[in-house]
C-alpha cells in the first residue's frame, strides 16, 4: 500500500494508456503540503561529489572532511559516512567501464541504479521497491542509440547483481518480448529486466538542484528516485511544486485545486517558449506534452516561481518565500 500523507489530500487514479497518476482527493487551498516523499535511492553527480554529502545530500561546509579512501564519495560527517558504509562497500569497487565517458551522465545513472538494486536485494518486498518495478518505462519511445546504451549498461549491472546476490522479480514473457523485440542479440531474462529498469530510472528519476543565493539559474547536483513522486504527471503550468526538506521532498499546491483534478508538477525549468519546452520534454523525458499551455492556453497565476529570479517559491506561514533569492511574496 502507498502511504499518501498528510491527511489524504491525494489519491491515485488510473488511465488505461498512461497508468496511475495523482488526483486531488478533496478541494485543496494554495500552499497546502500534500505529500512527503523520501527517495528510495539518490546519488550526487560527479561534478558535485566533493561539495555535497552522498548520504544526506547537504552541502558540506567545510568540504571534504570525510571522503571514501577508494573513490570520490564524500560525506558531511562521520555519522553520514558510517551510515552509508554497508551500502557503499557494495557499490564502491564497481564502476562503470567500457566506452562511456568516465565522469558523464551515464555513470551517474549507473550509480543510482546500483543503489536501487542494493535496496531491492535487501528489501525485495518493500512497497517502494514494488513501485519502482511497476513504474512505466516508456521503452518504445527511446532511440536506438539509447536502447543500445541501456543494453551495455545492463550487462555491467548484471555483474553487479551477481556480486550482491540480487534476485530479479517476476518478469512476464510479454514484458520480456517487448524488450527483446528492439534487439538483434538474444537477451537473458535478467538483462531484459535490467534494460527495463534502466528505462524506468531514465523516465522517472528526478534531477536534484541547489538553491542558489544569487540570480543564476538553478544548478543540478544529483539524481534521485522518489517512488511516490512518479505519480505526478507533467504540466508546463503545474498546480504542484516541491522543495527539499532534509532528505525528503515536500510537495505542495501552488494554486487552489478542486477535488478530482489531476495534480501536476513541472519536470522542467520555466520557459515561455512552447517550441523549446516541447523539444526538451521529447528529448529528455520522452513524451509529447499535451498540457494546457502547450495547447495554447494562458499561464495561470501561480506562485510556482519567483517573478524576480525564477527560483522555486515555497509556502511559509501566511506568505511565500523564494528558495533562491529569499524574496517574499
Ligand atoms: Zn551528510
Ligand atoms: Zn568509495
Ligand atoms: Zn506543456
Ligand atoms: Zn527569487
Amino acid at each position: 500500500m502507498l502511504h499518501l500523507e498528510p491527511e489524504g489530500y491525494v489519491k491515485l487514479a488510473q488511465d488505461p494508456l498512461y497508468g496511475r497518476y495523482f488526483v486531488a482527493n478533496q478541494d485543496i487551498k494554495a500552499g497546502q503540503k500534500i505529500l512527503v516523499s523520501t527517495p528510495i535511492a539518490s546519488i550526487v553527480d560527479h561534478a558535485s561529489k566533493h561539495i555535497v554529502c552522498s548520504k544526506c545530500l547537504t552541502s558540506n561546509s567545510p568540504p571534504n572532511n570525510f571522503k571514501c579512501q577508494e573513490c570520490d564519495y564524500s560525506y558531511c560527517s562521520k555519522e553520514c559516512m558510517e551510515m552509508d558504509k554497508a551500502d557503499h562497500t557494495l557499490e564502491c569497487s564497481f564502476k562503470l567501464s567500457g566506452n562511456f565517458p568516465d565522469q558523464g551522465y551515464v555513470s551517474d545513472y549507473f550509480d543510482l541504479l546500483k543503489r536501487i538494486l542494493i535496496k531491492a536485494t535487501k528489501f525485495p518486498s518493500d512497497p517502494d521497491v514494488q513501485i519502482v518495478y511497476s513504474a512505466v518505462d516508456n521503452f518504445s519511445s527511446f532511440s536506438n542509440e539509447k536502447t543500445k546504451e541501456f543494453y551495455n549498461v545492463a550487462l555491467q549491472l548484471e555483474q553487479f547483481c551477481q556480486s550482491i546476490g540480487y534476485k530479479m522479480p517476476d518478469f512476464p514473457t510479454k514484458e520480456f518480448n517487448r524488450i527483446q523485440s528492439r534487439y538483434s542479440v538474444e537477451l537473458s531474462p535478467l538483462t531484459a529486466s535490467l534494460v527495463s529498469l534502466i528505462a524506468k530510472e531514465e523516465c522517472n528519476s528526478f534531477g536534484l538542484y541547489y538553491s542558489t543565493t544569487n540570480k543564476e539559474p538553478r544548478k543540478g547536483y544529483g539524481l534521485a528516485f522518489f517512488p511516490t513522486a512518479i505519480f505526478f504527471n507533467h504540466s508546463c503550468d503545474p498546480n504542484v511544486s516541491y522543495y527539499k526538506s532534509n532528505n525528503q521532498y515536500e510537495f505542495f499546491t501552488v494554486v487552489p485545486v478542486k477535488k478530482g483534478e489531476s495534480l501536476y508538477i513541472s519536470y522542467l525549468d520555466f520557459s515561455t517558449n512552447t517550441q523549446e519546452r516541447k523539444q526538451i520534454l521529447k528529448q529528455v523525458f520522452h513524451f509529447d506534452c499535451g498540457c494546457r499551455v502547450c495547447n495554447g492556453a494562458e499561464f495561470q497565476q501561480s506562485k510556482w516561481l519567483c517573478d524576480e529570479c525564477k527560483g522555486f517559491m515555497k509556502p511559509e506561514v501566511e506568505q511565500w518565500i523564494c528558495t533562491s533569492c529569499k524574496k517574499l511574496n
